[in-house]
């Protein structure tokens, strides 16, 4: 299908409504967009700030064909969306970017991997793994240390586990609910990076990166910009990335995650099909911010310039653990730290590794934003403590 011109004024529809759909939906109403969610969730992140939130099923027909005639044009938030939901969104023939076969890749570890490797991008061994029996052999050809993870809806190290030596192999097969499983070499990779860019209908393509990535628990902590690394290897992220666009012919945002090795080899962890976490940062440090990158790209605009407008950018994620009986002490926060830019994401629950929010920091070197991101960190760890042992 051709992908027309979506203009100010018309619809944008959004499936999933967590907080990469909110920051989408406030590019979009800021640049005059009717904007449209869809997700099983009522008062949404998205939702709240959207001028319409349909709460359906995913395989809700009906409900799917009511969305399709509120919209011009289709995009997502959440790639685990089921591919009969795109199906019968593109059967009443509105644009959807990215496309259902991006999707079908990227939401599948297995198929990810596979793709990468038949393509030529560089990634980890890995072994298709359906039982014990299967994960055993697997083990002794990768060796160990390997991290076995289900094949499909996997993210932010939910559902894998890390093995250690071939007779962890049972106990790790039956904490196991599913029989699609992937099993990959573990990387002792030197640092994490991640490459986001968008893509146009035209194949107009803009890049951001690579930004360094520091997890906990699996999950992100910090995030900071221009990641410490070479320029070979940064020029090779990014081309890497905008290959791998070329190569899907893919629209929207992609954010390719990658591993990078002492010896300075780059893998590919994982691609997400939509704005990264990682990402958040562009919304202060870039000229366009990747939200708005995926709004142009969808709408068959040209896109902004990804060009940074800081020398350096940090982001510290907010997770629910940071919420006490009451949320973090806001008002000091912003006291202490004038230069902090709060993104709260309209989440009603806390839990213990949600995503409640992030907070971006500018600075005119690493070295000072990474010392006014840890601050923060502490800041925010002392509050707990500090309500906790009241
Ligand atoms: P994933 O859900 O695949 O993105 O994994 C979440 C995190 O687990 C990554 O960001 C890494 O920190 C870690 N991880 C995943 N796969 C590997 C691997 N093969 N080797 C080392 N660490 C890994």
């Amino acid at each position: 299908m051709t992908s027309p011109v979506i203009l100010p004024g018309q619809s944008v529809g959004i499936l999933g409504s967590g907080q990469l759909g909110r920051m989408l939906a406030m590019a979009a109403k800021r640049m005059g967009y009717r904007v449209c969610v869809f997700s099983p969730e009522a008062n949404s992140p998205a939702g709240q700030v959207s001028d319409l939130e349909m709460v359906a099923s995913y395989e809700d027909d009906s409900a799917l064909q009511r969305f399709a005639a509120e919209v011009d044009s289709v995009t997502l938030e959440f790639e685990n969306i089921p591919a009969s939901a795109l199906q019968t969104l593109s059967s009443v023939a509105i644009p959807i970017h990215p496309s259902a076969e991006a999707l079908h890749i990227a939401q599948h570890r297995l198929r990810e991997k596979t793709y990468l490797k038949a393509h030529g991008f560089p990634v980890t061994s890995f072994e298709s793994v359906c039982s014990l029996e299967e994960l055993k052999q697997a083990l002794t050809r990768l060796s160990c240390p390997a991290v076995l993870k289900t094949a499909g809806f996997g993210y932010d190290g939910k559902g894998q586990v890390k093995i250690n030596t071939i007779a962890d192999a049972e106990t790790a097969w039956n904490g196991y609910e599913t029989t699609a499983a992937i099993v990959e070499a573990f990387v002792p990779f030197e640092t994490e990076l991640s490459v986001v860019a968008a893509r146009n209908p035209k194949g107009e393509t803009a890049c951001f990166g690579p930004i360094e990535n520091r997890h906990q628990n699996h999950i992100l902590d910090v995030s900071v910009f221009p990641a410490q690394v070479s320029t070979t290897i940064a020029e090779q992220a990014r081309k890497l990335t905008l290959s791998l666009m070329e190569t899907l012919d893919y629209v929207g945002v992609l954010c390719v995650e990658f591993f990078l090795t002492q010896d300075e080899t780059l893998l590919i962890n994982e691609i997400a099909p939509r704005p990264h976490n990682s990402g958040h940062l562009t919304i202060e440090a870039a000229f366009t911010s990747q939200f708005e990158q995926q709004l142009r790209a969808v709408c068959a605009l040209p896109l902004g310039s990804f060009e940074a407008t800081a020398p350096a950018a940090a982001m510290v994620n907010l997770l629910g653990d940071l919420w006490q009986a009451e949320p973090p002490d806001w008002a000091a926060l912003l006291r202490a730290f004038p230069q902090a830019h709060l993104h709260l994401y309209g989440k009603a629950a806390a839990k213990p590794g949600r995503k409640m929010g992030h907070i971006t920091l500018t600075a005119a070197t690493v070295e000072s934003v990474v010392e006014l991101a840890e601050a923060i960190k502490t800041f925010l760890t002392q509050s707990v403590t500090a309500v906790s042992t009241a």
